[in-house]
């Protein structure tokens, strides 16, 4: 597919544009060669963005969630439509196997699908009055125009998780991809385009991410910020909104801990750790950073999982024999190699891989097992989003949980036992927004997606997900 045709432009109040400007270019992180370009746009662009939706916003908001609902159903169906289409663009500059684009595709979609439905669920509320003469109840208002910046790594899913939810609740949205992905972001605006909503309601901007995002949150028409990203461009974006107070979901970075307790069922644990581990490469937010196991089956699991590990087939994610694909540029490579040096320095053994497949040039990175590890080490304190699984020795249930929660991070973790009574009394003390219990692959659109601590505030996905952009308006009336 000739991606670099793709009309890459701007979108701005139901307008392609962006033609006359410079352009972005965005690589193939696989070979290094242009996929395509994109406008590299600064702030008054994005004014015009932020202007066309909070114009676009009177309109939108009035109509009822059903007719909202049948434009978000025309996205949903032209998505899937076109699934083979847009998880090669997403192969393309962002690397994972195109088998994995296309699960990326289903996933983006069904975030669509569940907040479609779900708008109809926003239901206000009738509080018993003190006095016979008045009537309290509390009305749910959308919160305005919004703001969502995402990144590269799931450059379909982290869009649609926040775009349904917003415009099902009656808010108009600008966005602003990840500069590594944006042809995704755009191709998904085309099909927004092709749906037919109305001009304004969704709206496009791509370039410089500290210009776009100053804008973004200093522009008072901008009433919230949904951010899917590092924790530390999330502090950033925190500190920008707080000037005008403007509402703020944070998707943040994690290190998920995996404990595997000596009553595990092994195959079990070995395959969700595999799932968990080395998905899109190990740049995932929920990827198992760090493994504990419990002394009693460590060499076991140790040797089970690096059998497995052993057979990943690294290459190009367009050939559909690999498993692992590259990751997204060299300065990620180079991170996951100083954890893993990092981590030999301080006593650790490689046990399988610990190079980079193919030599410094590339993007790939061999998945690779570390054993003797100790929580001092980079691997288990910092994210390092590559294809590393380092496995540290525990010994109790005790030792699991303080390891586990000692981290600034809370987005996931996951627990292997098959003991309800161990299995329920650890998990209550994981400072955790997500728990996979026996479980390598919780994530789903019906569920609430997010993090405590470091990991961010509130959460998308589930009936949780469109609360965020909603007002609660209380309303006494005096009869
Ligand atoms: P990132 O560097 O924080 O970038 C994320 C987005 O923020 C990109 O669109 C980026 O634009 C933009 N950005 C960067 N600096 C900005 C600024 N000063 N103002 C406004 N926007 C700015 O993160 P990433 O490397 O793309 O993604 C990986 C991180 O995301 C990891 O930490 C991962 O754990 C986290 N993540 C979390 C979740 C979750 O649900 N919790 C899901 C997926 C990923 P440019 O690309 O143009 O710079």
């Amino acid at each position: 597919m000739n991606v670099v045709s793709m009309k890459a432009l701007n979108y701005i109040n139901g307008e392609w544009v962006g033609e006359e400007h410079d352009r972005l270019e965005v690589f193939n992180p696989a070979s290094g060669e242009i996929v395509g370009t994109c406008p590299k746009v600064g702030r008054v662009e994005t004014q015009l963005a932020v202007d066309s939706a909070y114009t676009a916003f009177s309109e939108w908001s009035s109509l009822s969630v059903y007719e909202r609902v049948s434009y978000l159903k025309k996205w949903h169906q032209l998505i899937l439509q076109n699934k083979e289409e847009l998880a090669t663009i997403i192969t393309l500059e962002m690397g994972k196997t195109l088998k994995e684009a296309r699960g990326e595709v289903d996933y983006a979609a069904s975030y669509i699908e569940w907040f479609a439905e779900e708008g109809k669920r926003i239901y206000g509320e009738i509080i018993p009055s003190h006095n016979k003469e008045k009537r309290m109840q509390v009305w749910k208002k959308p919160v305005g125009v919004v703001a969502a910046i995402t990144p590269w790594n799931f450059p379909a899913a982290m869009l649609t998780r926040k775009m349904g939810p917003a415009l099902a609740a009656g808010c108009t949205i600008v966005v602003k991809p990840s500069s590594d992905t944006p042809l995704t972001a755009i191709k998904l605006i085309e099909y927004c385009h092709e749906a037919g909503f109305p001009k304004g309601v969704v709206n496009i901007v791509t370039g410089s991410s500290a210009i776009i995002g100053d804008e973004l949150t200093k522009n008072e028409k901008v009433r919230k910020i949904t951010f899917t990203g590092s924790t530390e461009v999330g502090k950033k974006l925190m500190e920008q909104a707080a000037h005008q107070m403007k509402r703020l979901s944070l998707e943040l970075g994690g290190h998920a801990p995996i404990i595997v307790l000596d009553d595990a069922n092994i195959d079990k644990a070995v395959q969700a750790t595999m799932a968990s581990k080395f998905r899109n490469a190990g740049q995932t937010c929920i990827c198992g950073n760090r493994i504990y196991v419990q002394s009693g089956i460590y060499d076991e699991f140790v040797e089970r999982f690096s059998k497995e590990v052993q057979k990943l087939k690294v290459g190009n994610g367009l050939d559909a024999t690999t498993d692992i694909g590259p990751l997204i540029n060299s300065a990620a490579v180079q991170k996951v190699n100083e954890h893993v040096e990092d981590a030999v320095s301080k006593g650790a053994s490689i046990v399988t891989g610990g190079v980079y497949a193919y030599g410094k040039e590339d993007n790939f990175y061999l998945p690779t097992v570390l054993s003797n590890v100790k929580s001092d080490m980079l691997v288990m304190r910092e994210e390092t989003f590559g294809p590393v699984a380092p496995i540290q020795k525990i010994t109790s249930d005790q030792e699991a949980i303080e390891l586990a929660n000692s981290s600034p991070y809370g987005l996931a973790a996951y627990v292997f036992t098959e003991s309800m009574s161990r299995g329920t009394k650890i998990i209550e003390k994981l400072d955790f927004g997500i728990v996979g219990w026996n479980d390598g692959a919780p994530s789903a659109a019906q569920a609430p997606f997010g993090g405590m601590k470091e990991s961010g505030i509130g959460r998308e996905g589930g009936h949780q997900g469109i609360e965020d952009f909603l007002e609660t308006q209380y309303v006494s009336i005096a009869l």
